[in-house]
Order: structure tokens, then C-alpha cells, then sequence
């Protein structure tokens, strides 16, 4: 089949990477692409945003299945427009991805379904938020309600720096439209973990967890980024608490969503807390993680293409997926000053790799006049699997350092909760 990819990122390039090993894909054509996927699909240069383009790009080159990568078009509704157009699309609709693009919306829904979830408070205007914050108490967690690229959240610790946050949301307009509504959160504390699933709208099937790192520096200091580095499995995640995951949080969800008048299909991304009371709902995403994705995509065994076309027509019977036993570690190496001001278009190089397992994937850069260049600030994600994380860990950081630009930079920590976590358990 013709298989066409939308996005531009390490995510993407993973998905594309593993569409690629496919039996059933003969042409793989990606919009607009990376340096990296450039060198296994074709890439096109129509922007995310751009659906009717991408549309008429997918009639015109008759696409067998289109699968989308970012939020950003789903919530503009790109799956409503190529499924107006009869053609197969993996991914929610506008209405469904809304459990990402409105955090006011999630937070109602899981409300109204008993959704385990923080306590929180939306309000429109600077004084409704500061009452709610005097409220609530510190720490508490400020957000903004619509999308900001994972960077639209704060941790305020005390009344300083929570006015500091509204004033650049309401006066420096620093999220635009996306603040519009702010949402004031109970602090949640424990372990984060991402949980994905892929449903059909009726069926919803656990994907291998994953965990991701979100804060810029190491020791969880300093501000969210899109995410720094990820590994698989999640080692912190029970068979039994994944089991709790999905009956109280991941099929209600689903179920809840078809009851609203907005059947969900595609990838459902939840980003959980587990407290002492359980695990309890931060974020959803209605699309995979970057960069969780990359490490499940090195671990997971089935045929990728044959598992978003099952979702796309609403066909995922008995479908139980398989994984490698091995781990996999995801580094991302970023510019200096991400997630704030970066410099674009630095030389990005990468010497030869032979350690066997290790498997590079672009996340943002572009090839221009000859060389790679990056126009990210996420701009390598350097990942690696072996049979142990440590393993893993240690020839992804290997790796990570043979990536060269001026101001590259990584956390050196990552997978550290996992390891301290398994000494604990196994006493390694
Ligand atoms: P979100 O985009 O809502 O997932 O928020 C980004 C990150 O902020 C999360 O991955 C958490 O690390 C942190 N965070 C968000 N909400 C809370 C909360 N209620 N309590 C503690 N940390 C939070």
C-alpha cells in the first residue's frame, strides 16, 4: 500500500522507520519529512497544517492510509476532512482530539465520567485565577487550556512566582489564544508514566508503557520541555497497576467519549501521576509521544502498518501486541537555551556509529545546500536496545555524544528513576 506520513519530527521519524520494515507498504511518502525520514521515504513539502492540502495530495497520489503524527492537525480536523473525502485516516476527529486541544474540556469530561484525576479549578480572567490559586495553596499547578507544545505548564511554589506566570500569560500573551482559559491544579504527587493505547472506538489495546522526561535539566530541574529523553518499558509500572490503568481510566475514557457524540479512534496518550491514592490523570494526548514513541517503536514486533489500518477501519479484533523483551533508551539532544530562545540553523553532524543497536533518529533538522541543519530545538533523538536498560542507557548516551552542533546539549540522567527504581526491587 501508499502510506502517507504527516509530520516532521523524531516521533515521525520513528513511525516511518518502522512502517518502513512492512511487508504490505511499497511506498512511504512523508509531509513535510526531516533529514532523517528524507532518507527512507519522500518527502513532501506540504506543512502539518495544511490539510486540504495534504488532502488533495493523499487523493491525487491515491494514499492507502494517511497517519498523523502531531496534535496540531487533528484538533484543525484533518481526519474530518480526508474522511469526508473517503480516504483512510489514523487518528481522532476534531471533536475527539478536544481531550487534548482543551484541558477545560478533559478536566469536565473526567469529571463527568469519574475519571481519577487532580482537583482543579478553569478560569478566564487574571483575578478568577489568582482566587482560585489563594485558594488552592502552593505548590499548585497552573496551566493554560489550549495547546503550548507541552510547555504551557508551571509548578508555582509560591505567590511570586505563580503572579509571575499569569502575567506573562495574560499581559506578555506569551501562549496567544491558547490562554484564553487557565486551569488551576492540584499538585499530584509520585511517578509520572505515559500510557498509550490504540482503539478503535470500541476496542482499546494497551501499548508497552513508556516514560518520558519532560523537565529541561538534570534532577528535574528547570522548565517542561516537549520531553528530553524516554525509555521502555517503564519499569515503574506494574502488570497490575497497567491493568488498574485500563479499567478505570483507559476504557472509561473511550466509552465516554463514544457517549459524548465523539468516538475516538487512534492513539489515546495518557499522562498519568501514580499517588498513593492510584494513578491519576495529568494530560491526555490524542496522539503518540515524542520521545516515547522512538523506544516503542524499536521495541514493538507487529506490523505497524497493518496495526494504524485495523484502527483507521474500525477492525481491531482480538488484536494483542507483541513486544521485544529487550529495552530501549531514547536520548533527545537539544540546542542550547530549548525549551526557551535556540539558535536555528546550526551544522548538525554525527560521526560514524558501529556499536551495534543503536539507531539515530532526527527530530529537527533539515538538509539545506548540502548540510543538515536544525530548525528545532529538539534536534537528534539517539536511541539504542539491549537486553537490559542500563545496557540500553549506556549505548545511547555513547551515541548522543558523537551528534555535534554548537550548544548541543543533554540530560546525562535519564532512565535514572528506572534504575534507582529496579535497585530497589532486584537489589542490582
Ligand atoms: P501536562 O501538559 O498537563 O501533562 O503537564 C506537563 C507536566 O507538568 C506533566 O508531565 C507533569 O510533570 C507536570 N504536571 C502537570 N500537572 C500536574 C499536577 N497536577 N501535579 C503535578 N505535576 C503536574
Amino acid at each position: 500500500m501508499r502510506v502517507l506520513v504527516v509530520g516532521q519530527g523524531g516521533r515521525e521519524h520513528a513511525i516511518c522507520w518502522k512502517l518502513k520494515q512492512s511487508p504490505l507498504v511499497r511506498e512511504l511518502y512523508a509531509a513535510p519529512g526531516n533529514a532523517g525520514i528524507a532518507k527512507i521515504a519522500d518527502c513532501v513539502q506540504i506543512g502539518v497544517a495544511d490539510i486540504v492540502e495534504l488532502a488533495d495530495f493523499a487523493e491525487k497520489l491515491k494514499i492507502d492510509l494517511t497517519v498523523v503524527g502531531p496534535e496540531l492537525p487533528l484538533t484543525l480536523g484533518i481526519v474530518d476532512e480526508f474522511q469526508k473525502r473517503g480516504l483512510v485516516i489514523f487518528g481522532p476527529t476534531r471533536l475527539a482530539s478536544e481531550l487534548e486541544g482543551s484541558k477545560a474540556f478533559s478536566k469536565d469530561f473526567m469529571k463527568k465520567y469519574n475519571i481519577p484525576t487532580g482537583e482543579s479549578t478553569t478560569c478566564s480572567s487574571i483575578d478568577q485565577a489568582k482566587a482560585a490559586i489563594k485558594a488552592r495553596g502552593f505548590p499548585c499547578v497552573i496551566k493554560v487550556d489550549g495547546l503550548a507544545a507541552g510547555k504551557g505548564v508551571v509548578i508555582a511554589q509560591n505567590k511570586a512566582e505563580a503572579d509571575d506566570y499569569l502575567k506573562l500569560v495574560f499581559e506578555g500573551k506569551k501562549f496567544g489564544n491558547a490562554a484564553n482559559r487557565l486551569l488551576v491544579e492540584e499538585f499530584l504527587v509520585g511517578e509520572e508514566v505515559s500510557f498509550m493505547v490504540l482503539t478503535d472506538g470500541t476496542r482499546v489495546v494497551p501499548f508497552a508503557p513508556a516514560k518520558d522526561y519532560k523537565k529541561a535539566f538534570d534532577g528535574e530541574e528547570g522548565p517542561n520541555t516537549g520531553g528530553m529523553g524516554a525509555h521502555s518499558p517503564a519499569v515503574i509500572l506494574s502488570g497490575e497497576t497497567a491493568g488498574e490503568i485500563m479499567k478505570t481510566i483507559a476504557i472509561p475514557t473511550v466509552q465516554g467519549m463514544t457517549t459524548e457524540g465523539r468516538p475516538y479512534s487512534g492513539c489515546l496518550y495518557i499522562g498519568l501521576m501514580l499517588t498513593a491514592s492510584g494513578p491519576k490523570v495529568l494530560e491526555y494526548n490524542c496522539r503518540f509521544g515524542d520521545p516515547e514513541t522512538q523506544p516503542q517503536m524499536i521495541r514493538l514486533e507487529d506490523d505497524l502498518a497493518d496495526l494504524f489500518m485495523k484502527v483507521a477501519r474500525g477492525n481491531l479484533i482480538d488484536t494483542k501486541l507483541n513486544w521485544k523483551k529487550e529495552a530501549a533508551a531514547c536520548i533527545v539532544v537539544a540546542a542550547e537555551g530549548y525549551p526557551d530562545e535556540f539558535k536555528k540553523g546550526l551544522k548538525v553532524t554525527v560521526d560514524p556509529i558501529d556499536e551495534e543497536g543503536v539507531i539515530v533518529f532526527c527530530s529537527g533538522a533539515v538538509m539545506r545546500d548540502g548540510d543538515m541543519v536544525n530548525v528545532a530545538g529538539r534536534v537528534m533523538s539517539v536511541c539504542a536496545h539491549a537486553p537490559t536498560l542500563s545496557e540500553a542507557l549506556r549505548k545511547a548516551y555513547g551515541a548522543a555524544s558523537k551528534v555535534h552542533f554548537e550548544g548541543a546539549r543533554y540530560r546525562t540522567d535519564i532512565g535514572y528513576r528506572a534504575l534507582e527504581q529496579r535497585k530497589q526491587v532486584v537489589g542490582e
